[in-house]
């Protein structure tokens, strides 16, 4: 890692970083302006622009990763490389290796009846895109959707999280940096900025984070008819199918229930698993657990809980369990100081209970028992539509089963959490768990309008349409309406 931060300078610093609601006006009514004299980017100047990212995240990624650290009380650098780091350079590479192919205009087809003219679809920005960033990976649900929308030539404005002011405060000074202000500005500030900034009427409005506030999104962003991506939460579960192998199982969803402490939105939220597993599954997560996070009070791969606030949420969530229900992992004990919690599972938690009333979001697994295959499926299809679904199991018919009957804004096989770094799929949840899709091509259609043109030829038989409708026109029809 290195941390030179010299390179293009800012010629506007004061507007790059918002602090207050008058900036916000201004600075929107600014960007808005140069969008519309200036709506077309070409392909240098967007390159240039994914440059500058690459940059910032090359010369910042230690200062970056320090204060995500510094936020969450303790969060692991190389979880942040891994889910943060690794997806935003992969995502900037694919973005550069396709921009320019995805921005060509590109025929489309059209029925023999209107030959010889043709269709296009040309695809351009839309103007100003607002972006809309949570505190549980603050830089890749930053860096993220800038990479679709500066693909697609739009100007971008990011309200920042005011749960992780550190990295905040960090990721605006080095927008600052590596972008001029009429390109991307960062908001920094508590709600009332945030509600401020979901009023302003973007051309787009990318929110990432809880289903509630998701929906005050949505109702600030009406009056303006701004479209909204809404990239939301909700509970994931993982089913594990009948002929299982448990310990490559077991092993993935720990794995995907550990990372960032379970503060993942597409974390598996609860197991639908047969009851004859459930004792296995407990003794295989301990160990699991020994070999991958030793003396977990003092591991530096651990993460810890963001806040107070939410370590009492999910403290809150156990405390209504039945003791007898609730398994320790590791014989560490939550620490309230430095709100470290280690995992546990918990052992078939009562429907009405809060662990399974709410988006989980910290290291408490469910296992919940089913009979048939297709009463795990009912158990998902009675819920709202979840943002991810984990299917295990070695018998095929089973696989196709979950995936053919159950709807989610995506879906790993055999695996968790993968899905969302893949540039070549779309990710975006369904229902409850949100609205629309980006990464990739998804992303930067998301972020531009693709606009229908019709050519028409020199030469062509739309004057056989005109009235007063004779003979000649009535035998057409009456072919063309058989
Ligand atoms: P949050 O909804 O509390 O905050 C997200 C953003 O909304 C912040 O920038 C905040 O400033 C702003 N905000 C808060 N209250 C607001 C209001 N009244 N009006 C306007 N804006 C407001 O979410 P969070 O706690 O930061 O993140 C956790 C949630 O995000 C979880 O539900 C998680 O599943 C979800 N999430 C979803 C994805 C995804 O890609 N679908 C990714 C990460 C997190």
């Amino acid at each position: 890692m290195t941390d030179n931060n010299q390179t293009t300078s800012n010629t506007d610093s004061v507007l790059s970083t918002i602090t207050s609601i008058d900036q916000l006006q201004a600075q929107f009514s600014r960007l808005q302006a140069l969008s519309r004299t200036q709506p077309i980017l070409d392909w240098a100047t967007r390159a240039t622009q994914l440059d500058n990212l690459d940059a910032l995240l090359s010369d910042n990624q230690t200062r970056l990763a320090k204060a995500i650290s510094a936020d969450f009380g303790h969060r692991s650098v190389s979880e942040t490389q891994f889910a943060e780091l690794f997806p935003s350079f992969t995502g900037i590479s694919h973005a550069k290796k396709h921009g320019k192919t995805w921005m060509k205009t590109r025929r489309a087809s059209i029925s023999p009846l209107y030959l010889p003219a043709h269709n296009e679809i040309q695809p351009q920005p839309l103007g100003v895109v607002g972006i809309m960033v949570p505190w549980n990976y603050p830089l890749y649900l930053a860096i993220g959707p800038m990479i679709d929308a500066l693909t697609a030539g739009n100007r971008v404005m990011i309200k920042m999280s005011e749960s992780a002011p550190q990295f905040a405060d960090a990721f605006a000074k080095a927008v600052a940096h590596y972008f001029s202000a009429d390109m991307v500005c960062v908001v920094i500030g508590e709600v009332d900025i945030a509600e401020a900034f979901s009023k302003l009427p973007f051309d787009h409005l990318l929110y990432t984070g809880s289903t509630a506030v998701g929906k005050k999104i949505m109702a600030a962003a009406a009056p303006s008819l701004t479209p909204v991506t809404l990239e939301l939460g909700g509970k994931s579960p993982v089913i594990v199918t009948h002929d299982v192998n448990l310990e490559s199982m077991v092993n993935r969803v720990m794995m995907g229930k550990t990372l960032n402490a379970g503060q993942t939105c597409i974390a598996p939220d609860y197991v639908l698993i047969p009851r004859q597993y459930h004792e296995r599954f407990i003794s295989l997560a301990k160990e699991w657990m020994q070999e991958h996070y030793p003396n977990i009070d003092n591991n530096q791969d651990y993460t810890h809980i963001i806040n107070h606030a939410q370590f009492k949420r999910v403290q809150g969530y156990l405390q209504d369990l039945p003791a007898d229900s609730i398994h320790q992992l590791t014989d560490v004990a939550v620490n309230t100081e430095t709100r470290l919690m280690p995992p546990v599972i918990v052992t078939e938690p009562a429907a009405d209970s809060d662990v399974m009333q709410n988006e989980i979001f910290a290291p408490i697994l469910p296992l919940i028992h089913y009979e048939t295959l297709n009463d795990a499926i009912q158990f998902v299809n009675a819920r709202p539509r979840p943002l991810a679904l984990y299917v295990f199991g070695n018998d095929d018919d089973d696989i196709e089963k979950v995936r053919t009957h159950t709807v989610s804004g995506g879906v790993c096989v055999n695996e968790v959490i993968i899905h969302v770094a893949q540039h070549d799929l779309p990710f975006g949840g369904v229902g409850h768990s949100g609205i629309g899709a980006y990464h990739g091509k998804t992303g930067f259609e998301r972020f531009s309008h693709m606009k229908p043109v019709f050519v028409q030829a020199k030469i062509n038989g739309m004057n056989l349409l005109l009235p007063p409708y004779g003979e000649l026109f009535k035998k057409g029809m009456a072919l063309l309406l058989k």
